[in-house]
């Protein structure tokens, strides 16, 4: 039977309800000095508003060694009620300490520790969250591409993750930088690798708001993470509506998720959260109707998010 796995256990994808499908509660990068989300009060505060505002689940795409809260967020799970689901995986090497890359290399390395947080529990990543309980496994691979094309470390995080979906099925989320390179990654991940396009989930697509290069890549079959709104991505906001025309215009529908992608404290709170639930699902709901607004919040992530996990 096809399950999410979220970080207290496998829940049936019709439980899973109205999902933030890409978001962060917990975050930290060398690359954002002063901006890490670390503050487990304020994210309980998110998260209770999230829930009160009607979201029932949310996925972070934190990779291992960015600060995920492991044990944080399944004790937020608990507290709140909402699902939430955890992510293991690589981010582009700018967003780590080389070392920590030096002792991830060596062949198989990676793909034995995506296999291992997806099926046994999230790694202790250092940095003052000792204590990651057992068990608290990661339900997607997060990869991530670079500026119009994919690196050496790119790539090899690629392959590594193809590895662990082909040996758990768990579902492969993408980072792209600015928005591009989707079709490179596609040529790799599905066309190279192996993995079947509908396990594939391209994020920050509107930050490169070219629709025809949003129609080419919807008609592999991968779904498409729209992200925003959050401050850190307002200046992209504005094409969501215009993207979400063109691609349902096109047919693909059933093809499309929404995330806050809450990425910076800066980011956090006002709106925060609760928006993507209330006012923009609402504000989609007067533009497309109820219909789509169920399929991007509630019938998408739950076939995107499901595994039929070995
Ligand atoms: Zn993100």
């Amino acid at each position: 039977m096809s399950t999410v796995r979220t970080v207290l256990g496998d829940v049936d994808p019709a439980r899973l309800g109205v999902c933030d499908s890409h978001d962060h509660l917990f975050l930290a990068s060398p690359r954002l000095p002063g901006q890490e989300l670390d503050d487990p009060v304020a994210a309980e505060a998110e998260l209770r508003a999230f829930a009160a505002a009607g979201g029932r689940a949310l996925v972070q795409w934190t990779p291992y060694g960015m600060g995920r809260g492991g044990a944080r967020l399944a004790g937020l799970s608990r507290a709140t009620g909402v699902h939430l689901v955890a992510a293991t995986g690589l981010h582009q090497d700018v967003h780590y300490d080389p070392a920590v890359l030096r002792g991830l290399s060596g062949a198989g390395v990676l793909a034995r520790l995506f296999i291992e947080e997806l099926t046994t529990g999230l790694r202790e990543e250092g940095g003052g969250q000792a204590g990651e309980p057992a068990g608290v496994r990661a339900g997607l691979i997060k990869v991530a591409g670079g500026f119009h094309g994919l690196d050496g470390h790119a790539r090899d995080v690629m392959v590594a993750a193809a590895e662990a979906h082909h040996a758990t099925g768990a579902p492969i989320a993408v980072h792209h930088e600015l928005g591009t390179g989707a079709p490179d990654v596609l040529d790799l991940l599905c066309g190279t690798l192996g993995v079947p396009a509908e396990r594939v989930l391209l994020g920050h697509l509107n930050r490169f708001p070219d629709l025809r290069l949003h129609r080419q890549v919807a008609e592999s079959g991968a779904f498409l993470a729209l992200d925003g709104p959050s401050r850190a991505h307002h200046a992209t906001d504005h094409h969501l509506f215009d993207t979400l025309a063109a691609l349902v215009e096109a047919g693909h529908a059933g093809r499309l998720l929404l995330g806050g992608d809450t990425t910076t404290r800066a980011a956090r709170g006002a709106p925060g959260l609760p928006f993507l639930v209330g006012g923009l699902a609402a504000r989609i709901t007067r533009e497309f109707g109820a219909e789509l607004t169920e399929r991007l919040l509630v019938a998408n992530p739950a076939r995107a998010f499901a595994a039929d996990w070995a």
